[in-house]
């Protein structure tokens, strides 16, 4: 993989303190996250640390690090970056597999600190807690200064250090962090650290571009998002600062992707992709908002080479939608749909969403409704769309609301299939039985740790099984959650 990477950090520890990055999946995920990147960029940057990479490609072979090939039980810190509820599965793998305890109360004087960060870990880090003697809460440019100086100041013991890292702003100890809630922390002005690719690779999805960070957070505040909340408050860099990113990238990649949950957002979006255009680069954004959707901001993306957009209606009807607190009419969508068309782009992929709350039948067939709409005024052009069942989730409006039974979903996600398939739209769905998971992991509580460490494999009967093994009924989970009653992430101060 190295001899098709630029960007790679080599380094001799020199005094410096070893830390390894883990992302508990396969490099080719891996590497299309930025949060890795910056990680990375973070901890070589500092004269104190340098930072070596693990991925986990699903053998139960030892992993070892891509710079200099060294196991991860030979470094004294390791860092896991987790944004993605499956992949705990594969942690305690990780661990196993490598000779270290898998639980925190397990390790010894010598094994490694193993802390967790990462989007899942600042919304509930309950059920991998057990696996981890630090949990991070908050952005990597406030937490790690903070934890790499108490970690050289601290005295030699384990139980010095960790009692070192529970003082430091945002890190959560288990067992020794006494003033809960842990308060998340934040960088508060994003131009004080930039934040875009800095390996580059052919061998992942993103490769092929530049990505570029414009925001964190997002103030539309829909009921089923946890980006509100979690990655609160909403901050863009500034023009200048991504103008002159952009032109860094540029000489690596032709093609910048703008990457953040609202891009179009951004209050000078249009001067931004007009700037990279007039660089001479190719420019795409993740998702573009419905609305506001201006005619410039789509002349000068399709003038920068895009050629295709992604948007998300989200759900079919305008009662629903008004539920989600996504405030847009059909009108309004297919008026945006048209501008899209009519300046020349031939791709258009809409995600939607199946089994929110208080979904009914009649929601479905507008959904259905509004594909077909959505595709006359596209014209024959090729329209995909995304359907993925509703996952509740912690600091959401929608935190303590139930499951759809999985019957019921999997019949309105094959209605939709069969209807708009005929009708020559692309329909891909995710799975509902796996979104069951996601639910239970997402708003799970220490009780499923071992459940998640017993697995050989991630399946649904394996799942299904060990969770009855550990007499844990998984209506306890999916179901709504009382008002009044305490939530595993409390522990947690957004
Ligand atoms: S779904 Fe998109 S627009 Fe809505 S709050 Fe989340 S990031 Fe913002």
């Amino acid at each position: 993989m190295l001899t098709r990477e630029t960007g790679t950090v080599i380094k001799e520890p020199g005094g410096r303190l070893p830390v390894a990055i883990v992302y508990p999946n396969s490099y080719r995920v891996g590497m299309s996250n930025l949060g890795l990147h910056q990680l990375y960029k973070l901890l070589n940057s500092y004269a104190g640390s340098m930072a070596e990479r693990f991925f986990y490609e699903g053998s139960n072979q030892p992993v070892i690090s891509l710079e200099s090939f060294s196991p991860l039980k030979a470094f004294p810190l390791i860092a896991f970056s987790v944004s993605y509820e499956l992949d705990y599965f594969n942690i305690p793998k990780i661990l196993a597999s490598s000779g270290i305890p898998v639980y925190a109360s397990e390790r010894r004087e010598d094994d490694p600190l193993i802390i967790a960060g990462g989007a899942c870990i600042m919304a509930n880090p309950a059920p991998v807690a057990p696996f981890f003697d630090g949990l991070a809460i908050g952005e990597a440019e406030a937490l790690l200064p903070g934890m790499l100086q108490v970690l050289r100041e601290a005295g030699g013991s384990r139980m010095e250090k960790l009692e070192a890292l529970a003082k430091v702003p945002g890190f959560l100890v288990p067992g020794i962090t006494v003033a809960e809630p842990v308060k998340r922390v934040f960088l508060d002005d994003l131009d004080k650290e930039p934040c875009h690719t800095v390996l580059f690779t052919p061998d992942t999805e993103f490769g092929h571009m530049f990505m570029l960070e414009v925001q964190r957070g997002c103030g539309r505040g829909c009921a089923f998002c946890m980006v509100n909340r979690v990655f609160a408050p909403p901050r863009f860099r500034s023009l200048d600062n991504l103008l002159e990113a952009a032109r860094e990238g540029l000489k690596h990649l032709n093609h910048i992707g703008l990457v953040g949950p609202l891009v179009t957002s951004h209050p000078q979006v249009e001067e931004l992709v007009a700037g990279i255009r007039d660089m001479g680069a190719q420019v795409s954004i993740s998702s573009l908002a419905l609305k506001p959707l201006s005619e410039r901001l789509l002349s000068e993306l399709f003038q920068a080479g895009a050629r295709s957009v992604t948007m998300a209606p989200e759900t079919g009807s305008l009662k629903l939608r008004k539920h989600v607190s996504k405030h847009i009419t059909d009108a309004e969508i297919l008026q945006s749909i048209d501008r899209v068309s009519r300046a020349g782009f031939t791709g258009l992929k809409l995600y939607f969403m199946a089994g929110l709350p208080g979904e009914t039948d009649s929601d479905i067939a507008a959904m259905k409704e509004l594909v077909l709409e959505c595709q006359k005024v596209f014209g024959r052009r090729s329209l995909s769309i995304n359907i993925a069942p509703f996952v509740p989730k912690p600091f959401t409006q929608f935190e303590r609301e139930g499951v759809m039974a999985l019957e019921l979903l999997e019949e309105r996600l094959g209605f939709l299939t069969s209807e708009l398939s005929a009708r020559k739209v692309k329909v891909k769905t995710e799975s509902p039985a796996w979104s069951r998971v996601q639910a239970m992991l997402s708003r799970g509580d220490e009780r499923l740790a071992p459940v998640i460490a017993s697995l050989e494999k991630p399946t649904l009967t394996g799942w299904r099984r060990a969770l009855e093994t550990a007499g844990i009924d998984e209506q306890d989970y999916l179901g709504i959650i009382p008002q009044g009653k305490n939530l595993p992430w409390d522990i947690i101060s957004l």
